[in-house]
C-alpha cells in the first residue's frame, strides 16, 4: 500500500527548541512570536480546567476508602473511567498504585489486629492454665 501521507520535510523546526514548529512558520506554538503572552496564559488556564474535567471520580470518593468494599469499587470506577475515555492511562496507573498503597496500608492493620488478637488469647490461655495448676508463667518462652 502506498504511503498516502503528506511528506513532512515540508515542516520545519522549532528554531528556539527542535521541537515541530507551527505550519507557516519558523516556531513551535510556544516559541511563536505572534502568539501573544496572554493567548499563551488563557490557553493553559483551558487545558488545565480541561484536564480537571476528565477526572470521573469525585474527591469524597476517594477520601471515603475505608475497607475493602470501597477499594473495589474506587477500582471499578477507575476501570470504568478508562474504558469510557474519562480516565487517561497514565491517570489510570497513579490511582491504581495508590489503591494498592492503601490496599498495603490495609493489610498492616488487619496484621496489627490479629497480633493484638492473639496476644489476647495467649493472656487469657495462660491465666486459665495458671489457675488450672498446669502451666507456670516460667514454662513461658
Ligand atoms: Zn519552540
Amino acid at each position: 500500500m502506498p504511503n498516502t501521507r503528506k511528506p513532512t520535510s515540508d515542516r520545519r523546526r522549532c528554531k528556539k527548541c527542535n521541537r515541530w514548529a507551527q505550519f507557516g512558520s519558523e516556531y513551535c506554538w510556544d516559541h511563536d512570536p505572534t502568539v501573544s503572552d496572554e493567548e499563551k496564559h488563557a490557553a493553559r488556564v483551558r487545558g488545565g480546567k480541561a484536564s480537571r474535567k476528565v477526572h470521573p471520580l469525585a474527591l469524597d470518593e476517594i477520601e471515603d476508602i475505608a475497607d475493602t468494599t470501597d477499594l473495589k469499587r474506587f477500582t471499578v470506577s477507575v476501570i470504568k473511567g478508562l474504558v469510557a475515555g474519562t480516565v487517561k492511562p497514565n491517570q489510570a496507573r497513579a490511582l491504581f498504585t495508590g489503591g494498592k498503597v492503601l490496599k498495603d496500608v490495609m493489610e498492616l492493620q488487619l496484621y496489627e489486629q490479629l497480633a493484638e488478637r492473639v496476644s489476647a488469647l495467649e493472656g487469657d490461655t495462660a491465666k486459665r492454665l495458671e489457675s488450672n495448676g498446669e502451666w507456670q508463667i516460667s514454662d513461658r518462652s
